[in-house]
């Protein structure tokens, strides 16, 4: 057990940075002090501005007027991620935030699709998800209901560099102190290697009893000066590079991220209210940051307003995200590429498992355990429903699309895929922020058909099934005539 924590500092004011300290301050209050140095000079990394619907509890706790948020970070809503061309070119999916149809009974609803099915239903899966209809329509509305069945789940799409302004905001009025400078040394003390405090490059120290790594890709706290090692997963992820680039809005935006697989790699396009966001995310083994370039701004649906920005990375995590009384939240805690728009999620779940377990009289081993198995089960996850994209592909294009169907795959995954091709089983682990509806989308999107189905479906009729599956599909239908066209929402609901 060290001392008590009193005074708690920030390293690095990307988004990470800024949503640390806009939570530890309303959650601790005055009873620590905070403090946050970043660095304009060496600024942030800059992109990422798809979520995940959690990300609304956090904006809640953080009492933030949802108007504002929209307004002040460009923002759009998010339904779902279209992936185009993933199990071969032109064929399509969604993984919506909804999940098709509704609780039927022991098991999931794609049990008792699967069942339908077979008895002739000729509505695909997605038929059942509000979500989906309304990517389709290109609307949204906030729906007033308490009826399960008109469910929207959604997240946003926003500039997350204007975020982590808009937290920077509040922070700083709710006392956070914000100190501009270059960290040079972090100093740490001889016995127990514990950081005491760190040093700027015009001489300023700024000593502290706990610090919070945002450092971003660099890692310098909990990597260049505890040492801790970096899990290495490229060889089931090999993508290293990517390279953004804004391009103009587009008339009307989408309620919805697309995702489009490339002979090699895959390109995201984001539509926010003053631009669109793009990149490319590629592996260099197999095509040159030229080449990238090419396909890149080739595959842009508006004109490109800057030049595209090459960012390099190395999937994995940070072996121990907490070490010492170092915490490693955001890039400084591992990479996963934005295929499935979980790194802001991971910052978020990072802050609030310090929050539950904030070592206020000292830190103890048995924190620091639990801590760290939590989130790496969490990242361990992920890491498989992103591998899952990749891995269940036909396509025959390129050497890259071949050689990732053919990689050897963590076991929990390999077992998952199998389980649900005999029996369309899906086991949720509980760190496992992707529920039963976002596997099954994935894997029926990309083409997985199970052999059976959970033999609970059957202990309805034939008939009962059919006039449920056609009860469900009207009634998924009905809000339709209620939502509004994605833009005139925002326009309208932000205006206010
Ligand atoms: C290509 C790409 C696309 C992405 N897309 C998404 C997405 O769609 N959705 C999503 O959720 N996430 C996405 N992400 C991830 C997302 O961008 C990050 O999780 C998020 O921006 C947080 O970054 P960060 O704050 O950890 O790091 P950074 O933004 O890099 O911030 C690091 C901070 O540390 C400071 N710093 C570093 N060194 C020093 C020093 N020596 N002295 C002082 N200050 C220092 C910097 O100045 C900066 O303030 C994407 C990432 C990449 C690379």
């Amino acid at each position: 057990m060290s001392k008590p924590i009193r005074h708690v500092v920030i390293a690095g004011g990307g988004t990470a940075g800024w949503m640390t300290a806009a939570l530890l301050k309303k959650v601790l209050g005055n009873s620590v002090s905070i403090e946050l140095v970043e660095s304009e000079q060496i600024g942030i990394v800059g992109v990422g501005e798809a979520t995940i619907p959690p990300i609304q509890i956090f904006n809640r706790f953080l009492g933030i007027d949802e108007k504002a948020f929209l307004r002040e970070t460009n923002g759009t809503i998010k339904l779902a991620i279209k992936f185009e061309n993933w199990r071969v070119p032109g064929e399509s999916y969604f993984h919506t935030f909804g999940g098709p149809g509704t609780t039927m009974g022991f098991c999931s609803f794609h049990h008792y699709w699967l069942k339908a099915q077979q008895a002739g239903l000729t509505d695909s899966f997605w038929d059942f998800d509000l979500n989906y209809l309304a990517c389709l329509e290109e609307k949204f509305n906030k729906i007033n209901t308490q009826n399960p069945l008109y469910d929207m789940p959604y997240a946003y799409h926003f500039d997350s560099a204007l975020y982590g302004q808009f937290l920077r905001k509040q922070a700083e009025q709710n006392g956070v102190k914000r100190t501009e400078g270059i960290i040079e040394h972090v100093q740490q003390n001889e016995q127990s290697g514990f950081i005491t405090g760190i040093q700027l490059n015009d001489g300023r120290q700024i000593r502290g009893d706990f610090f919070i790594d945002c450092t971003g890709l660099s890692g310098l706290l909990i990597r260049q000066t505890l040492g801790v090692n970096y899990e290495d997963w490229s060889h089931w992820l090999p993508a290293d590079s990517a390279q953004a680039v804004p391009s103009e809005r587009h008339a009307e935006t989408l309620p919805y991220t697309r995702s489009i697989a490339h002979p090699v790699g895959w390109q995201w396009r984001i539509p926010l209210t003053h631009r669109n966001g793009n990149g490319i995310v590629y592996s260099s083994q197999y095509l040159t940051d030229e080449q990238a370039t090419e396909t890149l701004m080739n595959n842009l649906d508006s004109r490109a307003i800057d030049e595209p920005r090459t960012i390099r990375f190395k999937t994995g995590r940070t072996a121990q995200q907490w070490c010492k009384n170092v915490v490693a939240i955001g890039l400084s805690s591992g990479f996963l590429e934005p295929l499935e728009s979980t790194s802001i999620h991971l910052i978020q779940s990072g802050i609030i498992r310090l929050m539950k377990m904030f070592p206020n009289q000292g830190i103890s081993q048995a924190m620091i355990e639990l801590y760290n198995a939590e989130s790496k089960d969490e990242f361990e996850t992920i890491r498989d429903f992103i591998i899952l994209h990749y891995h269940v592909n036909e396509r025959e294009d390129s050497a890259f699309w071949r050689d990732m169907r053919n990689l050897s795959l963590p076991t929990r995954l390999e077992q998952k895929i199998a389980a649900f091709k005999e029996a369309a089983a899906i086991f949720n682990e509980q760190s496992d922020i992707f529920r039963d509806a976002s596997w099954v989308q994935v894997m029926m999107g990309q083409g997985l058909t199970p052999c059976d189905y959970h033999p609970a479906a059957d202990t309805m009729e034939t008939s009962s099934l059919l006039d449920a599956m056609r009860q469900i599909h009207q009634a998924k239908q009905q809000p339709l005539s209620k939502l509004m066209a994605h833009d005139e929402f925002i326009q309208r609901y932000t205006a206010t």
